[in-house]
Parts: C-alpha cells; sequence; structure tokens
C-alpha cells in the first residue's frame, strides 16, 4: 500500500510560475491589465474564436451569459442534470426553470434526440456539457438550436484543448472555460467566455464590470477611463493579471500537460480491462481528440456487492483520493424538495450518479501512481462484504 496520499487531482506549478506571479505582484499593477488582455488574447487564438473575456469563473459566465440572454421568469432551459451544479443554480436565481436532459450511459453526454424530448415553446436556452474531455456531438445539436432560434451555451469546462471534428471545442458560438484548480489549465480560479458574437461579447465585457461602457480607446488603455458611466447594473467578475499571468503560462503547456493526461489515461485503461466490476466511460463515436480532463469509471455495484461511496472511502483509507463528477442535480437536496424531482426520471443519470468515481489523473503523475490505484482497487475489491446487497446502496443514495 501507499504510504503517501495520493490525491485525485493536483495543478502542475513550476518555480517560473511562482516567480511570474511573484513579478506582477511587484509591477504595481495587480487587477485587470495588460496580462488580462494577452491572456485573452492567446486564449483566442489558441481556440480559435474571434474573442475572449476573462472572468472570476465558469460559474460568472454562466451568471453573465444567462443575463445577457435575457434568461428569466417563465423561461426553461435545457441543460443535463449529470452536471457541476452551479449551472442549475444560476437558472434557478434567474427565477427560470432548469429542464434535464438525459445522457447516454456511456459517454455522460446529451444528445440531439435528449435534448428534443425537452423542447417547449418556452425554451429560451440550451446548455449541454462536453463531458471529462470529450466533446459531446454539437453539430445536430447546433442545428437544432438555429432551427428553433434557441441560443446554445456550450459548458466547456472541461473541454480545453478538446477537437471535434477537427476543430478546437470553443471556435465557434458560444463557450465557457473554467480554470478551477482541478481543471486542465488553472489561474486559481477564473473562467473564460468564448464567443463569435461581437456584440455578446461587448455585453458581456460590460456585464462583467459593473455594466460600464467600454469603448475600442478604453481596451487600447487596458482600462476603462475614470468617466465611464453605467449603461446597465452588472457584477464584479473581472480577472486579476495574478490569475492571468499563471493563465498564460499553463496555456502555453496545455498540449503538454494533455499528452501526459492522455498517457496516463490509456494506461489505466489498459490495466483496468482485467477488472471486471469495473466498467469504464465510451469514447464517443465521431471523429475527435479527448483532452481527458478526468477519468471516469463505474462501479458495477451489483457485481462487486459495494456501494460507490464505501469503494470511494476504502480507497481514501488506502490513500487514493477519488472525486464525483458529478451527482445528479435534480436528486440533490433542493432540487428534490423545491421542485419535486425523484428517481426514475432520468434513468441513465441516475445510473451513473450511484456509480461513477474520478480516478486520480494530473499532469505530474506517475505510471507508478496509476499502477498504485489499480492495485489499490483491486485490493478493495477483493475483500468485498458479503452481508449487504448492492440494492441497498442504491437505495441508500436515492
Ligand atoms: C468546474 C465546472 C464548472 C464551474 O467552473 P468554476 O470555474 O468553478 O465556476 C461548470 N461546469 C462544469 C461541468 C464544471 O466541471
Amino acid at each position: 500500500m501507499r504510504t503517501d496520499f495520493l490525491p485525485f487531482s493536483r495543478p502542475s506549478i513550476t518555480e517560473e510560475d511562482i516567480a511570474a506571479v511573484g513579478d506582477v505582484l511587484r509591477s504595481g499593477w495587480i487587477t485587470t491589465g495588460p496580462r488580462t488582455a494577452e491572456f485573452e488574447q492567446r486564449f483566442a487564438d489558441y481556440v480559435g474564436c474571434p474573442g475572449a473575456v476573462a472572468l472570476s469563473s465558469a460559474t460568472a459566465g454562466m451568471h453573465v451569459v444567462l443575463k445577457a440572454l435575457g434568461i428569466g421568469p417563465g423561461d426553461e432551459v435545457i441543460t443535463p442534470s449529470m452536471t457541476w451544479v452551479s449551472t442549475v443554480n444560476l437558472i434557478v436565481l434567474a427565477e427560470a426553470t432548469p429542464v434535464f436532459a438525459d445522457i447516454d450511459r456511456d459517454t455522460l453526454m446529451v444528445s440531439r434526440r435528449s435534448i428534443e424530448a425537452c423542447l417547449t415553446d418556452s425554451t429560451r436556452a440550451i446548455i449541454p456539457v462536453h463531458f471529462a474531455g470529450a466533446p459531446v456531438d454539437i453539430d445536430p445539436i447546433r442545428q437544432l438550436a438555429s432551427l428553433r432560434d434557441i441560443p446554445l451555451v456550450e459548458d466547456a469546462a472541461h473541454a480545453l484543448g478538446t477537437e471535434y471534428r477537427g476543430q478546437h471545442v470553443g471556435h465557434c458560438g458560444i463557450s465557457i472555460f473554467s480554470f478551477h484548480p482541478i481543471k486542465n489549465i488553472t489561474t486559481g480560479e477564473g473562467g473564460m467566455f468564448c464567443s463569435d458574437d461581437e456584440r455578446l461579447l461587448e455585453r458581456v465585457r460590460r456585464l462583467k464590470f459593473h455594466g460600464l461602457g467600454v469603448d475600442a480607446f478604453d481596451r487600447h488603455q487596458q482600462g476603462r477611463s475614470p468617466q465611464a458611466e453605467a449603461l446597465e447594473p452588472g457584477y464584479k467578475y473581472n480577472m486579476t493579471d495574478i490569475s492571468a499571468v499563471l493563465g498564460l503560462r499553463q496555456l502555453a503547456r496545455v498540449e503538454e500537460f494533455n499528452a501526459k493526461r492522455t498517457e496516463l489515461a490509456m494506461r489505466y485503461r489498459e490495466r483496468l480491462r482485467a477488472v471486471e466490476e469495473i466498467i469504464p466511460l465510451e469514447d464517443p463515436p465521431y471523429p475527435m481528440e479527448h483532452a481527458w480532463h478526468l477519468f471516469i469509471v463505474r462501479l458495477d455495484i451489483d457485481r462487486a456487492g459495494l456501494g460507490r461511496d464505501e469503494f470511494m472511502q476504502a480507497l481514501k483509507e488506502r490513500n487514493i483520493g477519488t472525486g464525483l463528477h458529478f451527482r445528479a442535480v435534480h436528486l440533490q437536496r433542493f432540487y428534490r424538495e423545491s421542485m419535486g424531482l425523484r428517481r426514475g426520471m432520468l434513468p441513465n443519470t441516475e445510473w451513473n450518479s450511484d456509480r461513477i468515481c474520478s480516478l486520480p489523473l494530473f499532469p505530474d503523475m506517475t505510471e507508478q501512481d496509476v499502477d498504485d490505484v489499480v492495485d489499490a482497487i483491486k485490493g478493495v475489491l477483493s475483500r468485498k462484504p458479503s452481508y449487504v446487497t448492492a440494492r441497498s446502496f442504491a437505495k441508500e443514495t436515492a
């Protein structure tokens, strides 16, 4: 057994990164400024989109875009329940209604078909999630959205470097990336809004900073003139240069990071193939490049005679950290109680919500670390408690 704890994720930060942050701190300009402008430009160039706006988080980006799209009372927004709770929280905070599309059982992603089943005359936005580093099948969804004239916002928090049919996720339309410490690159906390819609970019630039007007002159000055006035009430969601300089350095390494993630993921796949209680995710069938944000497995709770939560706990006792991406939103207390949501509504989402577990995956991990995880999994599964049935575990999480 490992003697030191292997976390489920750890950012890759070098001494040079730390020095670069130190330089910003010493420069006299630490909030939004030249580093942020440069990060936005480099990010847009990398993803291949016309414009990008750096923000304090992806959640902030979602808040601002819902506002910019005018989502409010009476509106419905289609998104999966298998997502980070932030998106659904914001839909509810906007006084709109989340409508959950079920996912594919083996890729954890929504499809045109599952979204179509949720469409009504009140649908005002569709927010699919690119999951774990694989791309959602966005072309058919984009067609549907444009046919019905409904805005499409891609949750690309897992998808920096992901390619769909030869192009980076985020190169067109509206997408939001996250730089939370577990994501493929980090700025401590941060997010990026990307779009090819100039008017929407302007609106987001305004809403992210008190609703103050920005003109071209201001942008060249890397700031707003002191005379800038509120054009509408806005938020305070700007990224600081302290974060942006880290983002610039991390972005320069994203291909290296993702290549390492891919190698580790392939080793997991190979070594877990013989473990019959572990069900891997499947790659989507269309042309794509996986960014391997997460390595998610499903525990076959019937075969293992062990619930997923106990499985995670047993791994922790063997010094292996794991994550859970995600607990179905519609089964979380607030959503069950306030919206009357319950089990049985989204079979594939619920099946996965009971069984998924994210194994350690980060660029500084070694092949030995992967082997330690696999050995720990085998160890846990070899001493299954036979006195409890898997069915009772499924009920416990209900
Ligand atoms: C991390 C994440 C977010 C939120 O990102 P923050 O930067 O933490 O706000 C949104 N959606 C998904 C799918 C995520 O994984």
